[in-house]
C-alpha cells in the first residue's frame, strides 16, 4: 500500500484545520503519518479544537511534538509571511475560508476578506517560501486550493460538473471561492507556483458546527422544534462523508498532476427534503418520541438565489488517482445521527458559543 503522503515530506501546513474538514484531516495526519503539522487558522466562530484535542491525547507524547497550532488571520499579510516562513512548509493544504453560505448573504466582507484577500496573502507568502527553498525542496513543494463545487453554479434536472464546467457562481461565498480559485490558478501560471485544486460537494459527518443542514436537523428534532425546510425542499445536494473528502484530498495532495484541478463526489444526490426525511427515520428508530420527528417539518422561506442542483462526476479522480468514496449516504448518515446524539454536550457547549447563531439568517428584508 502507498504510504499517505510523500516520505519526502516532512512538514505540512493546514490553513483552516480547526475547522470541519481541516480538522479531520489533522486528525488524519496525526494518526496515520509521521510529518509535522502546523495548524494555521484564526480560530473564528466555527472553530473548535475538541477532536485535534481528543486525538492528541489518545496518541502518546510523540504526536504533540508533530503537533503546533497558530492563530493567525490570513486577513493580515505580514503575521501570514511570518507564519508559513516559520512553518516552512514541503506541503500547504489551503482550506481556511469562511463557508456558510447564509452568513455570507448577510456579511459578504467577511468572505472577501478571508476567501480573497486571504488566499492572496497565503500566495505572496508562499512564492516567497518557495523561490527560496533549495532544488530538491521546490520540486517536492506543492500547494493543494481546497474549494467547492458551488463555484460552477446551478444544475437543471440533468447534467454534472467536471473539471471542464465554466464557472459560473451565484452566491457572496461561493463567488469568493471561485475568486480564490482563480488567483490560484494565476499563480501557477504567472510565477509557476506548484499547485492542486479540489472542487468538492457537501460534506458531512461528525464535528460539523451545528449551523449546517445535517446537525440543525438532528438537533431541532431532538429538541422536538419546528426543523426549516428552505423553499420547497427540493434543492439537490451530492453528499459526502467527510472522510471520504479526506482520503480524496491526500490523493490529490500526494499524486495529483500539477496546475490539474479535480472534482469530487460520492454520487450521493438528494434532495433537502430526502435528506431531511432520512434524518428524521434514523431518529424515529435511536430516539423515539410520541410523534415521527418528520411531524416537526416546516417549510420556511428560501434562501436567496437558492442554487437548485448540485452533481459531481467523479471520473478523473477516480480513474486517475484511484479514489472511490467507503461510504454510501445511508451508513454515512447513520453514523453521522448517531455520533450527534452521543455528542449533545459538545452541541451544547458551540451553542452557547458567542459566535453561534441560532435564528434564521440569510433572509434578505
Ligand atoms: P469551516 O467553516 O468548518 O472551517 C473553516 C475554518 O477556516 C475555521 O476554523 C475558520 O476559523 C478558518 N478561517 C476562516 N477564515 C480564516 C482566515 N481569514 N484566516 C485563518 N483561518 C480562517 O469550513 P469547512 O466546512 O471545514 O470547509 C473547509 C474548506 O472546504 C473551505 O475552504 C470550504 O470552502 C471547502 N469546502 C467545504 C465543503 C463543505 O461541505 N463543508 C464542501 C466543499 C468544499
Amino acid at each position: 500500500m502507498l504510504p499517505l503522503l510523500n516520505t519526502q515530506i516532512k512538514r505540512v501546513l493546514i490553513t483552516g484545520g480547526a475547522g470541519f474538514i481541516g480538522g479531520a484531516l489533522v486528525r488524519r495526519l496525526l494518526r496515520d503519518t509521521k510529518v509535522k503539522i502546523f495548524n494555521l487558522d484564526k480560530l473564528g466562530y466555527a472553530s473548535d479544537l475538541t477532536s485535534i484535542n481528543q486525538s492528541l491525547a489518545a496518541l502518546s507524547s510523540i504526536a504533540e511534538d508533530r503537533y503546533q497550532l497558530m492563530q493567525v488571520d490570513l486577513a493580515d499579510a505580514a503575521t501570514t509571511a511570518e507564519a508559513v516562513k516559520f512553518a516552512d512548509p514541503d506541503l500547504v493544504m489551503h482550506l481556511a475560508a469562511e463557508s456558510h453560505v447564509d452568513r455570507s448573504i448577510d456579511g459578504p466582507e467577511q468572505f472577501l476578506e478571508s476567501n480573497i484577500i486571504g488566499t492572496f496573502n497565503l500566495l505572496q507568502a508562499l512564492r516567497n517560501h518557495w523561490d527560496k527553498l533549495p532544488k530538491e525542496r521546490q520540486q517536492l513543494f506543492r500547494l493543494h486550493h481546497v474549494s467547492t463545487d458551488e463555484v460552477f453554479g446551478s444544475l437543471g434536472a440533468t447534467g454534472r460538473f467536471s473539471e471542464n464546467t465554466p464557472y459560473d457562481p451565484r452566491s457572496p461565498y461561493s463567488s469568493s471561492k471561485a475568486a480564490s480559485d482563480h488567483l490560484v490558478n494565476a499563480w501557477h501560471h504567472t510565477y509557476g507556483l506548484p499547485v492542486v485544486l479540489t472542487n468538492c460537494s457537501n460534506n458531512y459527518g461528525p464535528w460539523q458546527f451545528p449551523e449546517k443542514l445535517i446537525p440543525v436537523v438532528i438537533l431541532k428534532a431532538v429538541a422536538q422544534e419546528p426543523i426549516p425546510l428552505y423553499g420547497d425542499g427540493g434543492n439537490v445536494r451530492d453528499w459526502l462523508y467527510v472522510e471520504d473528502h479526506v482520503d480524496a484530498l491526500l490523493l490529490v495532495a500526494n499524486l495529483g498532476k500539477v496546475g490539474s484541478s479535480y472534482c469530487i463526489g460520492g454520487h450521493g444526490e438528494h434532495s433537502n427534503k430526502q435528506i431531511v426525511q432520512a434524518i428524521c427515520d434514523h431518529l424515529d428508530r435511536l430516539r423515539p418520541s410520541k410523534k415521527p420527528h418528520a411531524s416537526l417539518i416546516t417549510l420556511v422561506t428560501d434562501r436567496p438565489g437558492h442554487d437548485r442542483r448540485y452533481a459531481i462526476d467523479p471520473a478523473r479522480i477516480m480513474e486517475e488517482l484511484g479514489w472511490e468514496p467507503k461510504h454510501c449516504l445511508e451508513e454515512g448518515l447513520e453514523t453521522t445521527v448517531q455520533w450527534y446524539l452521543q455528542n449533545l454536550d459538545w452541541c451544547e457547549k458551540l451553542q452557547k458559543s458567542p459566535g453561534y447563531v441560532g435564528e434564521r439568517i440569510g433572509v434578505i428584508k
